[in-house]
């Protein structure tokens, strides 16, 4: 957008907004809307977002099959290659070999868009094999697949609030986005309980009446913080107080338990949940999410779930390629060790060098900045000088004054790129005369 258009788009917007204060002086509470005048509000939404430094720029990214972490960047001069540290493809499978093989197969055999909902003609033998599989990763009796993760909470948490009378839903203070609006379509009371303290839940669920049923509902994996959660804890919580328990393992499915099957079943504790939601579009690098648990409660969100029901089932080409590539991290544990092995490397180097490291026990390493605009300009300094892509991690994702750079090491970054990353995170940490500490900070 040219320099004269959005100056126009900021005086008109200006205007309409100094029309509808003296209307409303006058007493009047109608405004008259033109047609015309929406591009302009829009417009100067736009521009409040750019004031504030959260305007969020895409990164136009290719990735040649074979090279990741090792991306292609449409930048101002062409295409350049930059080394991607922020994918959530944490463990590399959107580009393993074996992965890929097994798509391009199913595509010759004729799998590519399912046709339609999973009850009209969109059920494939690729689903059903899937969902056994998933069933297993999780030593669960049944497991539904959806198109996203997103669409996985959306469901089942309305779903399971909606269908017993006076359900309250117990829902950590840092839940994703999908989990929050899952629960709101629920249309039943909520209580938030401070964020990985068992000593609230059990405060909130001792408040509750014994009779009405109550679901706690919280992930494994904080994705913004690294924070991991008391899993057995709040499970024999739950148990206590007759609560049902609802796992997001999004950010853990491939990476932790023996299998893969996420945290809980690192602890062995899988048994203690019941119901483990996870995504096929993070360390499994495909696309789409799931839930696992009892036959009953799998069945009444096959039944009952709206964004399961009224959409085109996941395409059988991406559930092949979550076949294959679950069946290989149910058996291969080099990946985890490898990304283990770097995600600590990378904390340790950052500690050293006095970056604010946020304290986690994850893959996930957040450096905090606190500020958009130095985020965003440490970024941009580290694409345009050395080749490394992070994007800014901003609210509404964070709270304001807690934006971060999120780093996600894998088994496919090699020594010299940890070397590289953490010889440019010194320069420009400097460059920009940003803060250093001794010791890793309280995510
Ligand atoms: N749950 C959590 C905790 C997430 O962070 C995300 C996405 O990042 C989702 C669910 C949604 O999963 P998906 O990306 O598969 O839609």
């Amino acid at each position: 957008m040219g320099h004269g258009f959005r100056l126009m788009a900021l005086i008109k917007g200006v205007l309409w907004g100094l029309r509808r204060k003296i209307v409303s002086r006058l007493g009047k509470h109608r405004v008259l809307i033109r047609s015309s005048d929406y591009p302009t509000l829009f417009a100067a939404r736009i521009d409040a977002l750019k004031r504030e430094g959260r305007y969020r720029i895409f990164a136009e990214l290719t990735r040649p099959a074979g090279h990741f972490p090792a991306v292609l960047w449409a930048g101002p001069n062409g295409l350049t290659e930059v080394i991607t540290w922020c994918s959530n493809d944490y463990l590399g499978m959107g580009h393993h070999a074996g992965v890929r093989a097994a798509m391009i197969d199913a595509i010759e055999a004729g799998a590519t868009g399912a046709g339609g909902t999973r009850n009209i003609g969109g059920t494939n033998a690729l689903h059903v094999e899937l969902e056994r599989l998933l069933a297993a990763l999780h030593d669960k009796p049944a497991a539904l697949t959806f198109t996203s993760g997103y669409s996985a909470n959306l469901a089942s948490l309305s779903v399971l609030g909606s269908l017993l009378p006076d359900t309250v839903f117990l829902s950590d203070g840092d839940n994703h986005n999908s989990m929050i609006e899952g629960i709101r379509r629920a249309n039943c009371d909520r209580v938030i309980f401070e964020h990985n303290s068992a000593a609230d839940l059990e405060a909130k669920l001792a408040a509750i009446s014994p009779d009405k049923p109550k679901i706690v509902v919280f992930e494994s994996v904080y994705s913004m913080s690294g924070n991991i959660s008391p899993i057995g804890e709040f499970a024999r919580i739950a148990k206590k107080y007759g609560a049902m328990t609802y796992l997001d393992e999004v950010h853990a499915v491939g990476m932790y338990g023996a299998r893969g099957g996420g945290v809980s079943q690192e602890l062995g504790v899988a048994d203690q949940i019941d119901v483990i939601q996870g995504t096929l579009g993070k360390a499994f690098g495909m696309q789409g999410g799931y839930i696992t648990g009892d036959a009953s409660v799998i069945d009444c969100i096959r039944s009952f779930g709206a964004s399961f029901i009224f959409s085109t089932s996941l395409a059988p080409v991406l559930a092949a390629g979550a076949l294959a590539s679950v069946a290989h991290l149910m058996n291969s544990t080099e990946e985890r060790r490898l990304q283990r092995q770097r995600v600590a490397e990378v904390k340790a180097r950052l500690l050293d060098i006095g970056l604010p490291v946020m304290q986690g026990a994850s893959h996930i390493v957040p450096v905090f900045v606190g500020d958009p605009v130095h985020a965003k300009a440490l970024t941009d300094r580290l694409q345009d000088h050395h080749g490394i892509y992070i994007q800014p991690i901003n609210y509404p994702t964070v709270a304001r004054g807690t934006e971060r750079l999120r780093i996600t090491p894998g088994p496919c970054h090699t020594p010299a790129m940890v070397d590289a990353l953490v010889d440019a995170l010194d320069t420009e940490w400097s460059a920009l005369s940003l803060a250093r500490t001794r010791q890793a900070i309280a995510a």
